[in-house]
């Protein structure tokens, strides 16, 4: 039987690698993109084709419509028919507070946050919509506990696009429901990444009532449960992974 076909956002480091490894582990093919560290990517993509999955490694930056419809043409040319799509990649600005802010930063951080998972979103359900001629499918998107806390001092528009993911999730779960796609949300807390880790930011700790910054792996885990017939009844529904925080 043909493998199911998952596309993650953001795969090359951190969570969407994760995600990536647990996906072919579970025995998708996978399409993931990078915006600039192609090495990174290719060794995720080499891991992928260990396991005996298929791996296709596109350059896309989020924050432009054309290399996000790209990116889903080339998973349609060479993988073939999409099944999950993981809106996983995100960036932060950097720390400040919003009286400082610039604008140039703050449109990037909701394009690429946000916008973006709009566009990837449209393309995502044009292909699922048993409306239109397909066979329904999953969509995960990258919250964050930050959406709810709002990053005062620090990083409120990254706050403000991750609190945009939450109404979309409830919004396009909502309208795709009849056509057989799936939109949930995943919230995580602090995870050690290169954006965020104990090291840079040891202070977080403390806010963390487990104790402790969270893994990559324990975010991939809720995304793959989302995604898979596991969580068939399962839509606009936001699961946290963040030590509860
Ligand atoms: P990383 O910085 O470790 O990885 C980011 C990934 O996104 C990389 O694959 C990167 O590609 C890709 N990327 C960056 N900019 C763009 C862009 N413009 N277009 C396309 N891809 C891009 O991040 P994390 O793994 O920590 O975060 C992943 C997601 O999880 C993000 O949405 C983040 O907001 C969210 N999150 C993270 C938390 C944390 O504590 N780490 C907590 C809550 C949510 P490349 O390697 O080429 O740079």
């Amino acid at each position: 039987m043909a493998s199911p076909i998952m596309l993650v956002t953001g795969g090359s480091r951190g969570i969407g690698a994760a995600i990536v490894r647990l996906a072919a582990e579970r025995g998708y093919d996978v399409a993931f993109n990078y915006a600039s560290r192609r090495d990174e990517a290719e060794k995720i993509a080499d891991e992928v084709r260990a396991k005996g999955q298929r791996a296709l490694v596109v350059q896309a930056d989020m924050a432009s419509e054309a290399d996000i419809v790209n990116m889903f043409e080339q998973t349609d040319a060479e993988l073939g028919r999409l099944d999950c799509m993981v809106y996983n990649a995100g960036i932060g600005p950097s720390p400040g507070r919003l009286a400082d802010a610039d604008w140039g930063e703050l449109r990037r951080v909701m394009d690429v946050n946000l916008l973006g998972a709009h566009i990837a979103c449209r393309e995502a359900v044009k292909r699922m919509s048993t409306e239109r001629g397909g066979q329904g499918g999953s969509i995960v998107l990258m919250g964050s506990r930050a959406g709810y806390y709002g990053a005062p001092g620090r990083a409120i528009v990254y706050a403000t696009s991750k609190g945009g993911m939450d109404a979309l999730n409830y919004g396009l779960g909502k309208e795709v429901a009849a056509e057989g796609i799936r939109v949930n949300l995943v919230s995580p807390g602090p995870i050690s990444t290169d954006m965020n880790n104990e090291q840079s930011a040891p202070e977080r700790v403390k806010e963390i009532p487990m104790g402790r910054y969270g893994k990559p792996e324990e975010v991939a885990s809720a995304v793959l449960f989302l995604a898979s017939s596991e969580a068939s009844f399962v839509s606009s529904a936001s699961l946290m992974v963040s030590g509860a925080r």
